[in-house]
């Protein structure tokens, strides 16, 4: 299937200008980019896009309500199925999920449905236009922990059924990662997060921050002592993996979420903060998935000669490719067939080179891709100032430790049937603490399936 008009391109920052800059890459489509983009789509009777997407978002319904130009219609269809149509028109992996499955996209280019997502949710936001009718309240309380993308969705559908949601978070602000990982050139924090995060406030959802569940709190304690009737996990997977080689302890290295945390969270970038961050003059990122991506391009963006290491082939990086097309034109140099083997330090214990081997690629292992075997006798040494590990992250044991009976896998991932419910009843789970790190849109899935089953739950009670 072919379509006569070419997909409507997106304006974005040059690349020379944004590599020195924390502003957003891409400028988003204005109405009449929108209405052209969605005048492509073929509205199909039986559309893939939508088995596609984790939420189900009604794709052909808001994209020919934006065709006919009803932008009030198109945001409304949207908050249907998503409290967080900005952030996921931003940052989800469309790729692989609903572009990936458009029907245009066999034979040509799919339609843009993650920039036609951004426009009407920012048009939504920027207008205020967007009223979210709520049953009324049914005297029920619900407490959830943690205040991503999966606890957002649960709580906004639970207060929309009417519930009582109050939400615990440990960190000082709300948000998870898409406030303190997901950097602000990709995901602006003022702009678009936190307005979002208010609309879910203005369903009635009350966010405590500050709360670490396990030590100010214990979910036995919310539920035996506080009155509420059943909880949702969403604490998500923040414990960073390191390689475990020689010389990981030097001064210099450190996890991406650590550095991550430093630039976005506590504005290590903004001059007008005291948070120190240091990069040298040279960063090597080892890994090679979004958060990789995020810390090189961070760097960058700090001064500093940025450089990706990662053990598999291009073919192979995980990231999402706009991210890895974004990083190239930015700049930043990828090693690739590349694995660490030490960090090598100078007389005072801090970074100065990390020694890797070459790869090549053998037979496919369990996850499909071909694994990296190494050339024997390839050792080769990158100078540099800090080494940043981008290795994945697994689930903060914190929660599982001190709360009886909540069963744990061998990763530390809590375990939760498809509908979210864990091995305690009342207490239900969903997002990056049940699956290990994975993106926005499975998290937020996980929270509207748990939102129902707790729905249920307490109407079985
Ligand atoms: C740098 C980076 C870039 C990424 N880029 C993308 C991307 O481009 N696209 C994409 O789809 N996905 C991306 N991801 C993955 C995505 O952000 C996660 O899969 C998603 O945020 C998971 O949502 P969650 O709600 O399960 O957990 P999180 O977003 O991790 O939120 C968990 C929250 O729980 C809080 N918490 C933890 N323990 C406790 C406790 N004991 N008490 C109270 N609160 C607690 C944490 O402070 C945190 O705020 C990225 C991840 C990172 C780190
Ligand atoms: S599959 Fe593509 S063309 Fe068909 S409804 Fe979805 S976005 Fe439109």
């Amino acid at each position: 299937m072919a379509n006569k008009i070419p997909r409507t391109p997106v304006r974005e920052q040059e690349p020379a200008v944004r590599a020195t800059n924390f502003e957003e890459v891409c400028y988003g489509y204005n109405e009449q980019e929108a209405r052209l983009e969605a005048s492509r789509c073929l509205n199909c009777g039986k559309p893939r896009c939508v088995e596609a997407c984790p939420v189900s978002l009604q794709i052909p319904r808001f994209i020919s309500l934006i065709n006919a130009g009803d932008l009030a219609g198109a945001a409304a269809a949207v908050a249907e199925d998503s409290s967080l149509p900005s952030v996921c028109g931003r940052v989800c992996p469309q790729e692989n999920q609903c572009e990936g499955s458009c029907i245009l996209g066999i034979k040509g280019e799919p339609v843009a449905i993650g920039k036609l997502e951004r426009f009407i949710g920012d048009w939504g936001r920027n207008t205020g236009s967007l009223k979210v009718k709520c049953k009324p309240a049914n005297g029920h309380k619900v407490a959830i922990v943690g205040s991503g993308p999966a606890s957002l969705a649960c709580a906004a559908d639970l207060a929309k059924a009417g519930y009582g949601v109050k939400i615990f978070e440990a960190l000082h602000k709300a948000g998870g990662v898409l406030e303190y990982g997901i950097p602000e050139f990709r995901l602006p924090k003022a702009g678009v997060v936190a307005p979002e995060i208010e609309n879910v406030k203005k369903l009635g959802v009350e966010i405590e921050t500050d709360v670490v569940v396990g030590r100010t709190v214990t979910i036995d304690s919310l539920m035996n002592e506080e009155g509420y009737e059943a909880v949702f996990i969403g604490s998500g997977a923040g414990l960073p993996r390191f390689m475990n080689i020689p010389g990981e302890n030097l001064n210099g290295v450190v996890s991406a979420n650590e550095f991550l945390t430093r630039a976005n969270l506590m504005h290590a970038y903004d001059d007008s903060y005291d948070t120190p961050i240091y990069t040298g003059d040279r960063v090597a990122v080892v890994g090679g998935g979004n958060v990789a991506m995020d810390a090189v391009r961070t760097a960058k963006r700090l001064g500093a000669e940025a450089t990706i290491i990662y053990r598999r082939g291009e073919a192979e990086l995980p990231a999402r490719r706009e991210e890895v097309h974004h990083a190239k034109e930015e700049g930043i140099d990828f090693r690739m067939l590349t694995n660490p083997v030490e960090v090598i330090g100078d007389d005072k214990g801090w970074v100065k080179a990390l020694r890797c081997v070459r790869m090549e690629l053998g037979e496919p292992d369990e996850s499909g891709r071909r694994s990296p075997v190494e050339v024997p006798g390839s050792e080769f040494d990158i100078e540099c100032d800090v080494v940043i590990m981008a290795l994945g992250t697994s689930p903060n044991p914190l929660i599982a430790t001190t709360t009886d009976g909540l069963e744990t896998n061998r990763r530390g991932c809590i375990v939760a049937d498809e509908n979210g419910a864990t091995s305690r009843p009342g207490i239900f789970a969903g997002g990056d603490t049940v699956t290990g790190a994975a993106t926005v849109i499975l998290a937020m899935g996980a929270g509207r399936k748990a939102a129902a089953a707790i729905d249920a739950y307490i109407k079985s009670k």
